[in-house]
C-alpha cells in the first residue's frame, strides 16, 4: 500500500475517540452513537498546542531524532515538515552521537532557521554533571547544529533531584539571557522518580517544560497525576514520550486490539492527545509511513471511543508483564552488582518492536562489560520486587541473545 494509499485509508476511516480517562470520552462516544454526529473534516496541518506559559505553541506531533537520519535528503524529516511537525527532538547522545550533525544540512534545505523548532538535550550522570559540563556540552551541540541556538534546552534522562536545584535554575536563566537557549528544562524516564521531580519542578519553578514518560499505560497513575495536575498549574509545558509502550508483535494480546478507523498505534497517540494537559508527543517515527501514521492521527478530528478505550485498558492489563516501565530503582537495587536491567529492557524493546536491532546493539554494547553480565547474578529478589511481573531471567537473557 502507498504512503498516500495508506493516508487516504486513516482519513477515510477514522472515527476515533478520545479520553486519558472514561470521563473525557466525547458524548457521541457515550450515548452510544444514536445521533450521529457530522464528520469533522480532518486537518491539513498537525494541530498545535501552547506549550505551558512558554507563549510559544508546538505541533502535537514532534519528531523525535534518536535514529539514523540522512544528511543528503531525509524523506522523514521532509514530510514531517510538509505537515506541520516542524519540531525536532534530538540530543547529544542520539544514533551514536551522529543525531545532530545529521540534522544541520536538513535545517540549512529549509533555509530559514526560525522555521524549525530545534530541542536538544545533554546527558550527564547524576553524580558528576555541573553546570559548566552542561554548558560546554550546549556548545559542542551547538557547534554539531550549525546553529547558533536552541529552541529548548533540556537536562536529559534526570533521576537526581540535585540536577533541579538552584545552581542548574540559574544556568537555565543565564543560557537564556545569553541567546543560545530559548526556553529550559528536562527530560526523565525512569517511572519511580518521575513523580518527584515533577513536583520539585512545579514548587521550584525555573522549568518551562518537562518532558517524561506517559501513555495509556500510566492514565490511571494517582502520583503520576497528581504530578501533571502540578506542573500543568505551574504552567510548565508537558511533553510525552514512550508513549506506544510496545510490547513484542508475537504477543496475542497485540494482535486483539479491534478498530474499525485506527491502528493501535494510532489509538494509542489519541489516548495521549485526549489529556489537554499534554502539549505535544514526541515519537520517533523511522519510516515515512510511521510519519503518515502519526500525522494522520493528529489530524483526525475524532476522538477515541469508549470501547477503543477499554481495549486500550485491558491490552495494558494483559501485557504489563512484557512491558518495562523503567522503575530501574526498584529491581536494580535489589541486585548485589551493577546489573542494568531497566536500560537492557528498554533496547530489547527497540529491537523487537520497532525494529530498531542495529541501533539497540549500538547501545547495548555501550553499556559497560560488568552492567550487563548475567552470569551469576542472582534475580529473584528483583524479580519478586517488579511491580510488572516480568520474568527478568528469560528477558534478559533474550536481550543477551539478540543484542550481544
Ligand atoms: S524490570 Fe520491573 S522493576 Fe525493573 S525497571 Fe522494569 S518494570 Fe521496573
Amino acid at each position: 500500500m502507498s504512503n498516500g494509499e495508506i493516508a487516504r485509508r486513516e482519513f477515510l476511516t477514522g472515527a476515533l475517540a478520545s479520553g486519558a480517562g472514561l470521563g473525557m470520552l466525547s458524548a457521541h462516544a457515550q450515548d452510544g452513537g444514536a445521533t450521529p454526529a457530522p464528520v469533522p473534516e480532518p486537518a491539513k496541518r498537525v494541530p498545535r498546542r501552547p506549550l505551558g506559559k512558554t507563549g510559544a505553541d508546538v505541533p502535537i506531533l514532534i519528531m523525535g531524532c534518536c535514529q539514523t537520519l540522512d544528511p543528503a535528503y531525509d524523506k522523514r524529516l521532509h514530510r514531517c515538515y510538509q505537515l506541520g511537525v516542524d519540531h525536532l527532538d534530538t540530543a547529544q547522545m542520539y544514533a551514536q552521537g551522529q543525531s545532530h550533525k545529521t540534522i544541520a544540512p536538513f535545517i540549512k534545505q529549509i533555509g530559514d532557521r526560525k522555521k524549525l523548532w530545534i530541542t536538544s538535550k545533554v546527558f550527564q550522570e547524576g553524580a558528576k554533571g555541573t553546570p559548566e559540563d552542561f554548558k560546554t556540552n550546549l556548545d559542542s551541540c551547538l557547534q554539531d547544529l550549525e546553529t547558533d541556538y536552541l529552541d529548548m534546552f533540556l537536562l536529559h534522562i534526570v533521576q537526581d533531584p540535585r540536577l533541579l536545584g538552584p545552581e542548574f535554575i540559574k544556568m537555565g536563566e543565564e543560557l537564556k539571557k545569553s541567546g543560545k537557549i530559548r526556553f529550559f528544562g528536562f527530560s526523565c524516564h525512569h517511572a519511580d522518580s518521575i513523580p518527584m521531580l515533577m513536583n520539585k519542578a512545579a514548587e521550584s519553578g525555573g522549568f518551562d517544560t518537562v518532558m517524561f514518560r506517559y501513555s495509556f499505560r500510566e492514565c490511571g497513575d494517582l502520583a503520576l497525576n497528581k504530578a501533571i495536575d502540578a506542573c500543568h498549574k505551574a504552567g510548565i509545558g508537558l511533553i510525552a514520550i514512550k508513549t506506544l509502550a510496545s510490547v513484542p508483535d508475537d504477543q496475542e494480546q497485540v494482535k486483539q486490539f479491534q478498530s474499525k478507523s485506527f491502528t493501535l498505534t494510532q489509538a494509542k497517540l489519541k489516548a495521549v492527545w485526549a489529556d489537554e494537559r499534554i502539549a505535544a508527543i514526541a515519537s520517533q517515527m523511522t519510516a515515512v509511513e510511521h510519519v503518515m501514521e502519526n500525522s494522520a492521527a493528529a489530524m483526525s478530528p475524532e476522538k477515541l471511543a469508549m470501547e477503543e478505550f477499554m481495549q486500550l485498558q485491558q491490552f495494558a492489563a494483559r501485557s504489563s508483564h512484557h512491558h518495562c516501565k523503567g522503575c530501574a530503582g526498584v529491581c536494580e537495587s535489589c541486585i548485589d552488582g551493577p546489573l542494568r536491567v531497566a536500560d537492557t529492557l528498554r533496547y530489547l524493546m527497540y529491537a523487537e518492536c520497532y525494529g530498531q536491532r542495529d541501533a539497540a546493539r549500538a547501545m547495548y554494547a555501550e553499556l559497560p562489560r560488568e552492567q550487563r553480565m548475567l552470569e551469576g547474578v542472582d534475580l529473584r529478589a528483583a524479580i519478586a520486587a517488579c511491580p510488572q511481573g516480568i520474568d527478568l531471567a528469560g528477558r534478559l537473557a533474550r536481550a543477551q541473545e539478540l543484542l550481544a
